[in-house]
């Protein structure tokens, strides 16, 4: 993809950028053709959608490449790969995560544990291996981690998922802190009620779209490319003193009940 001049003042052109969780129709698929739209090359990062990954890739200049986050050791080795393939990295996006809805009565300490290591652990070790990388380029970078409202907003039967997620906040504030000197910004965004491959199953449960739609003073649900911006955002020259922060992106839902 041609980076389209009117995204020249991002300053993306050229950087070199690992977008996790963009091998499905989401979040991830979204920011990485934003950040290729304004002239950024990417690593396509998926789990089990090796065909998807490989077209987006392809579109966003940079290559796909393949772990799970449940395994030790998978997330740093992807950011190395990711620097390989790309001569670098400049800006990571950690936006994979997996969903658990289960209530506490039923959710094991395997499952509660499963869920921090690809929510949790595995941003954790991105953003260290990124920023190490990062550093020994000298130039700065940028880390977004996709958050979630969740991450004030607790939801029955979202425990483990939650409990992540309000982590991730706490993780983006250390992160930002340690790094700050170095030019390398880290900020999280935190999207509402987005219509991703997540809550597919949903979609055309009109009772679902219509409790939501009760509770989202924009009265519409979100779209990837919503999050997008402000991943846009995050990433660009625009933000440079935008450091260790939440950017909630869900059109007034965490206002409700304020
Ligand atoms: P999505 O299902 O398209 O994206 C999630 C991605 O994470 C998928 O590509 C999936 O393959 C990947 N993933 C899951 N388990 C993994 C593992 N073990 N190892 C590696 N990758 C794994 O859904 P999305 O809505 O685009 O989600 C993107 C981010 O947005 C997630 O962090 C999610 O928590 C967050 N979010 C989404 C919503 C929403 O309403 N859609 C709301 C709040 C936060």
């Amino acid at each position: 993809m041609t980076g389209d001049p009117g995204l020249a003042g991002l300053g993306l052109a050229g950087r070199r950028a690992l977008v996790t969780g963009a091998g499905s129709d989401g979040i991830g698929r979204a920011a990485a053709l934003a950040l290729a739209r304004a002239g950024a090359r990417v690593a396509v990062h998926h789990l089990d959608q090796p065909e998807a990954a490989a077209a987006l890739a392809e579109r966003c200049g940079g290559v796909a490449l393949q772990a799970d986050f449940a395994v030790p050791g998978a997330a740093a080795a992807l950011v190395r790969d990711a620097a390989v393939a790309l001569g670098g990295l400049d800006i990571l996006v950690g936006n994979a995560a997996m969903l658990l809805r289960k209530p506490l009565s039923e959710t094991t300490e395997e499952e509660f544990a499963r869920v921090q290591a690809v929510n949790l652990a595995a941003p954790f070790a991105l953003a260290r291996e990124a920023a190490a990388l990062m550093r020994a380029g000298g130039a700065g970078g940028r880390i977004v981690l996709v958050s979630s409202v969740n991450q004030w907003m607790p939801n029955p039967g979202l425990v483990a998922y939650g409990t992540s997620k309000a982590a991730t906040g706490g993780l983006v504030r250390q992160l930002a802190l340690e790094l700050a000197a170095d030019g390398i910004t880290v900020n999280a965004v935190a999207p509402g009620t987005i219509l991703t491959d997540i809550n597919r199953a949903r979609h055309d449960d009109a009772d679902w779209v219509a409790t939501k739609l009760s509770l989202i003073p924009a009265n519409r649900l979100g779209q990837p490319g919503d999050v997008a911006g402000a991943i846009l955002f995050l990433a660009s020259d625009l933000s440079a003193y935008v450091t260790g922060t939440t950017v909630t992106v869900d059109g007034g839902l965490s206002l409700m009940g304020s």
